[in-house]
């Protein structure tokens, strides 16, 4: 269609993967419920489009970091779901989280309090999580604020707390020590609380087995085809393809240079294809000079430095016909998952999914 010829790159996005991947992760729970973590737009992927996938496999808890990612995630999902908001709502922003009917985590006293004082100005009680830090250090209730409020449990009143929660540091790591700690001081601090539902295990944490599980798992990276395991083979399935276009393609002699700083030399004579991704699209600068796109499953080596809109690829190996103004080269793909590309570009899979940006032709199949 016009607006596909019109693209320079396309994001195919593979629902039927991505409810496989639910089902996986909510297989392996034996019964306990499975949240979907679709902050950050469903990590870059589509928080309106992917969430009601996930609704329609069952899940009914979702969460995202921001209200007004939750303000517009309710927009897309129907009634019967809770969506969590991580970061409680910021300050003189409760009212608005408690007229949409958003469930708010609340990570400290502050927080605490001016969503308890909300409830009884309004004269009734609200829902919550609360968020207990377990050994994170990031968010949640230091251990010395659980133990005031189960000294004063007036501190939580007009609240009903749905469930008690804590996040994971190092659950990628299954024999790091902290997983066994975190663990540890979960248990001992939410028994000071008032007696509710637990939410400790991500992606990762759901593989450490049964004792980390507890009644509602929260995975994100998992949904999204990242491995939970990078030590062993991915048991997810890839859920994410990112095609782009050659723009044009050139014959340079050897000892020509190509793109920003000159930092590729061609050291024979060497086709050059122009390909229409970039920086601003998430393919990272640091990509530079490492990797590779794929011509019909045949590598094709970056060429020098990425530029914001364009990578140049050294296409001298592959039969010409293969690599002509508007052919698609493969970027991102079955064959070079998210979290390959993350490896050549010194990051994480998280950080590749999150960047992506909002320019291409994005397509839901
Ligand atoms: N829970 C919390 C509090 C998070 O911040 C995140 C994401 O960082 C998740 C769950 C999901 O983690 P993952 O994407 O590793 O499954």
């Amino acid at each position: 269609d016009a607006a596909a010829a019109r693209a320079g790159a396309f994001l195919t996005i593979d629902l039927a993967a991505l409810r496989e991947n639910y089902l996986a992760l909510r297989s392996r729970l034996g019964g306990r419920a499975c949240a979907a973590v679709v902050k950050a737009d469903a990590y870059g992927l589509g928080a309106a489009r992917i969430a009601p996938v996930f609704h329609e496999a069952g899940c009914r808890h979702f969460f995202v970091a921001h209200l007004d990612e939750g303000l517009a995630l309710k927009q897309a999902l129907p009634d019967d779901c809770a969506i969590m908001v991580l970061h409680g709502p910021m300050p003189g922003s409760e009212a608005d989280c408690a007229h949409a009917g958003l469930v708010p985590v609340l990570n400290s006293m502050e927080q605490i309090e001016a969503w308890g004082g909300l409830a009884r100005a309004l004269g009734r009680r609200l829902p919550a999580f609360v968020q207990i830090d377990s050994g994170m250090s990031r968010m949640g209730l230091p251990e010395a604020d659980i133990t005031r409020i189960a000294a004063t449990p007036d501190l939580l009143d007009g609240i009903i707390v749905e469930a008690v929660m804590s996040h994971l540091a190092c659950a990628d790591e299954p024999d790091h020590p902290a997983n066994a700690e975190q663990l540890a001081n979960f248990r001992r601090r939410k028994a000071l609380l008032p007696d509710a539902p637990a939410s400790f295990a991500n992606s990762s944490g759901i593989f450490l087995g049964p004792d980390y599980q507890f009644d509602l798992a929260r995975p994100g990276a998992a949904l999204y085809g990242l491995n939970p395991q990078p030590h062993l083979p991915n048991p997810m399935k890839n859920v994410v393809r990112l095609m782009a276009k050659v723009v044009q393609t050139r014959e340079i002699p050897a000892g020509a240079h190509v793109g920003y700083s000159w930092r590729f030399r061609a050291d024979r004579p060497t086709r050059i294809a122009t390909v229409s991704v970039g920086y601003a699209d998430g393919w990272l600068r640091s990509l530079s000079g490492r990797g590779a796109v794929l011509v019909d499953g045949r590598a094709a080596p970056i060429a020098g430095r990425v530029s914001m809109d364009s990578i140049t690829v050294d296409v001298t190996d592959l039969p010409p016909e293969a690599v002509k103004p508007g052919s698609l080269v493969e970027l991102i793909g079955p064959d070079q998952t998210p979290d390959a590309v993350a490896a050549l570009a010194g990051t994480i899979g998280y950080e590749v999914l999150t960047s992506l940006g909002n320019r291409y032709h994005r397509r839901y199949l």
